[in-house]
């Protein structure tokens, strides 16, 4: 109800930050696409998943935990990270574990920003960041990108004292461009002591380019320096929501203090316990990732399109003010893609990487919705 006669409504309860957020807009999904356009064979490559699916020893894993779904889950993941950090060669102190690098974020919200606080972020970037400061009634300080990537020499001059934290996805999404680790080195180097950085490396092991793999030394080197890696894209356990921070331990206790105790369910854990031993998977994934973005910017080239090149498992695609009749020509076709409007690049579409069969048939139907 309406204010009237002196009475609040329900709305008022609801805090005003709360009522500025907007909310996410993901990947259209692909029993939407069916059930809309009557269409049955429907790829979606809009929200950067592994289009191979987990490794089978994973879903094996994962069945044989079935039987265990009465019993929580082990509430500090204690076998997942002791294995992640014997891999890392880190202690178990180092890491914790969100459901989903996704949750991170909002724990280092929680625990770190507050009212009159800024988050410096870049613009465009990965649109779960900005939530963060206005859940927390910070401010987001927005930061253009240059040449479509990171200008961390702008990240560290936009550093003021009501500075807490810096985000950086690194591979960006959506640009999929990358920052060498001498640029995060320097950023790490030059914002102030009490500014907390954190790299988010959802893309990380899709990165092939050289002076890429120190940023672990990086951050273990400095007390105000958070890595964010997931297992939702490489290891293709987006479903099971599992990722994890990894940090010197005197910054990784603030998030398990923040941390609901259950909040990575048992079979992620299982799952990405078993994900860690699935090499041969991962490297095939790679490989066949490396390889569909070349035939991306081929087939784009051949195309008339332009590409941004890519160090991500995506690839953006510049189409300009076509977007939109491109985005709904391949919806008709069966594929599903993001237009990026909505993420801050006007102008582009953003494809992710496909098996090599789900490729061509997006090259194609591309082909065809650019003669519609
Ligand atoms: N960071 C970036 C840059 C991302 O693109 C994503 C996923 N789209 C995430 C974090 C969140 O990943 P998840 O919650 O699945 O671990």
């Amino acid at each position: 109800m309406a204010e009237t006669s002196g009475r609040r409504g329900i709305e008022s309860c609801v805090k005003p930050q709360v009522a500025q957020l907007r909310p996410y807009s993901p990947g259209k999904p692909i029993s939407e696409v069916q059930r809309e356009l009557g269409l049955t064979d429907v790829i979606k490559l809009a929200s950067n998943e592994n289009p191979f699916g987990p490794a089978p020893r994973v879903v094996e894993a994962i069945r044989a935990a079935l039987p265990e779904l009465a019993l929580y889950p082990d509430a500090g993941a204690v076998e997942l990270r002791t294995k992640l950090a014997g891999q890392l060669g880190v202690t178990i102190d180092h890491l914790s574990m969100g459901n989903g690098s996704d949750e991170l974020l909002q724990l280092i919200g929680y625990a770190v920003l507050d009212e009159g606080d800024e988050l410096v972020i870049g613009d465009p970037t990965f649109a779960r960041y900005e939530p963060q400061a206005t859940l927390n009634r910070a401010r987001a300080v927005k930061v253009p990108l240059r040449d479509m990537t990171h200008d961390v020499e702008a990240l560290a001059a936009a550093c003021g004292p009501r500075t807490k934290a810096i985000f950086l996805a690194n591979p960006h999404n959506p640009a999929g461009t990358f920052n060498p680790d001498a640029e995060v080195e320097w950023l790490c180097d030059n914002v102030p002591e009490h500014v907390l950085v954190v790299l988010d490396e959802a893309y990380y092991e899709f990165v092939d380019q050289p002076d890429h793999g120190r940023s672990q030394a990086i951050a273990l080197a400095r007390p105000n320096v958070l890595i964010l890696r997931t297992f939702s894209k490489v290891h293709a356990l987006a479903a099971l929501r599992v990722g994890y921070a990894l940090a010197r331990p005197e910054l990784i206790r603030w998030i398990e203090q923040v941390r609901e105790p259950f909040n990575v369910n048992s079979l992620a854990q299982v799952a990405a316990l078993a994900a860690l031993d699935d090499t041969e998977h991962v490297t095939m994934a790679l490989a066949a990732n490396a390889s569909g973005r070349e035939r991306l910017y081929a087939g784009c080239a051949q195309l008339g399109l332009r590409t941004v090149p890519s160090q991500a498992n995506f690839v953006l695609i510049e189409v300009g003010e076509r977007e939109a009749a491109l985005y709904q020509g391949l919806l008709r076709r069966g594929v599903i893609v993001r237009g990026c409007t909505p993420l801050g690049f006007p102008g582009y579409l953003r494809i992710t990487v496909g098996t090599p069969e789900q490729v061509e048939r997006c090259l194609e139907a591309l082909g065809a919705a650019l003669g519609d």
